[in-house]
């Protein structure tokens, strides 16, 4: 039986997790240390967001990180910061270890950089705006501060917990295998994921859709446009090329996947360099299309339905009209993650913790109102859960702000599951 299954049993089946049940004694102890630091982690949380950390900006991104570097040393982990080869052009991760072999292995994920820089934090009522305040400096005090809870009530004694800070999430270096490494290497050494992009009431992100990007090359015989249909001349590239989308349009649908295509170039010389986001066409409308091309992307839940929809394109792709080639290529740009029963027995532990904080219970979030997140590198490694961050809005736009009232019901949530999981 593999780890994460005997996890799945025993969150399922422990009456630990009945719903109802009262606090322990040292969980009420947690609860109270989170209440103890209301205002001290939103100083925390103000001090962060006044670091302009685009992910751009990489002393920036460094600067947040050994903030938080500091203030997980203080709870007794032991920090580094994960270099990456120049030519990513990034900043860098942090990475934050603590050994022990109690209960379930714990990967806690957040990110350092934020997408917008240059607004300073400023509070407004119970609002604390400024870049990066929800999305996901806020997430990131979540952690800090749940961490910091359990260890004021010794909780975090002989317990394996890392937490990972990436300092590109909202724009990750490439490749993907170099600029997640450190990621995948801690899954690849735990049971459990759990992420801090931000919440939704009442709901946490079992599955997130992984993107695909695809390319589709068309070829049609040239010539004057009196002849098409014709024996010698067939159909033309465009017609091609069209025949083609229109079967995607009509032909592939199913829940939770989407493709679109995003840019089409037809005529006699088409040009679309690789990674470029505009080309050149060049045709007369008496002359039959010699070329086409399209690039799209498309949008999956699980790596089955990423590879039923290609194998469906491909077989479409494959029925050329008189005259003509096609072929389509695949790259896959960020993977799936899958809505496991692993990951809805997290939820279920989750929704307990919830209840029994007397805030509410807790369900899925629609997995088509979301987009990637750093937990799809891993999601096929551990367990896991993510939306567990900042109660915010205006996220990657000017005018971004935390509820800085729910602030404290998010940390004892996440304090609490970490402490039922690590028991
Ligand atoms: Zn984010």
């Amino acid at each position: 039986m593999s780890a994460r299954y005997a996890l799945a049993i025993l969150l399922l089946a422990t009456p630990l997790f009945s719903r109802g049940a009262a606090l322990s004694r040292p969980e009420r102890g947690i609860v109270a240390a989170v209440d103890a630091r209301r205002e001290a982690a939103i100083e925390l949380l103000a001090r962060v967001v006044d670091i302009p950390s685009a992910t751009e900006n990489h002393a920036g991104v460094r600067e947040v990180g050994e903030i938080f570097g500091a203030e997980l040393r203080a709870l007794g982990f032991e920090t580094k910061w994960v270099e990456l080869p120049g030519e990513v052009n990034r900043a860098g991760h942090l990475v934050a270890e603590r050994k022990g072999t109690k209960g379930a292995r714990i990967l806690l994920i957040g990110h350092l950089d934020s997408v917008l820089q240059g607004e300073p934090y400023r509070r407004e009522g119970s609002r604390g705006y400024g870049s990066g305040a929800a999305d996901m400096k806020g997430g990131d005090v979540v952690i800090v501060e749940a961490l910091r809870a359990l260890h004021t009530e010794g909780a975090l004694e002989g317990r394996q917990i890392i937490v990972v800070m990436t300092g590109d999430e909202e724009k990750p270096g490439s490749p993907h295998d170099v600029t997640r490494a450190a990621l995948v290497d801690a899954a690849s050494r735990s049971d459990v994921a759990l992420a801090f992009e931000g919440y939704a009431p009442g709901t946490a992100v079992t599955g997130r859709r992984g993107i695909c990007d695809w390319r589709l090359e068309t070829t049609g015989s040239q010539g004057h446009s009196s002849t098409i249909f014709g024996e010698a001349r067939g159909s033309g590239a465009i017609f091609e090329a069209s025949r083609i989308l229109s079967a995607f349009h009509d032909g592939l649908r199913e829940p939770y996947l989407t493709y679109n295509p995003g840019l089409f170039l037809g005529g006699t010389e088409t040009s679309l360099p690789e990674g470029s986001s505009g080309g050149t066409a060049t045709g007369k409308h008496n002359v039959v299309a010699r070329s086409a091309i399209v690039e799209g992307d498309l949008r999956f839940l699980s790596a089955a339905q990423l590879a039923r929809a290609q194998e469906a394109m491909r077989a479409i792709v494959a029925k050329n009209l008189p005259k003509t080639t096609a072929t389509i290529r695949f790259d896959l740009n960020m993977p799936s993650m899958a809505p496991t029963e692993g990951n809805r027995a997290l939820l279920h532990a989750l929704d307990g913790v919830s209840r029994d904080l007397g805030t509410g219970p807790m369900g899925e979030h629609d997995p088509s109102q979301r987009g990637a997140g750093d937990i799809s590198f891993v999601a096929h490694l551990v367990d896991g859960l993510d939306g567990l961050g900042a109660l915010g809005e205006q996220e990657h736009a000017p005018g971004e702000y935390i509820e800085l009232d729910e602030l404290p019901n998010l940390i004892k949530r996440t304090a609490l599951l970490i402490h039922r999981l690590t028991r």
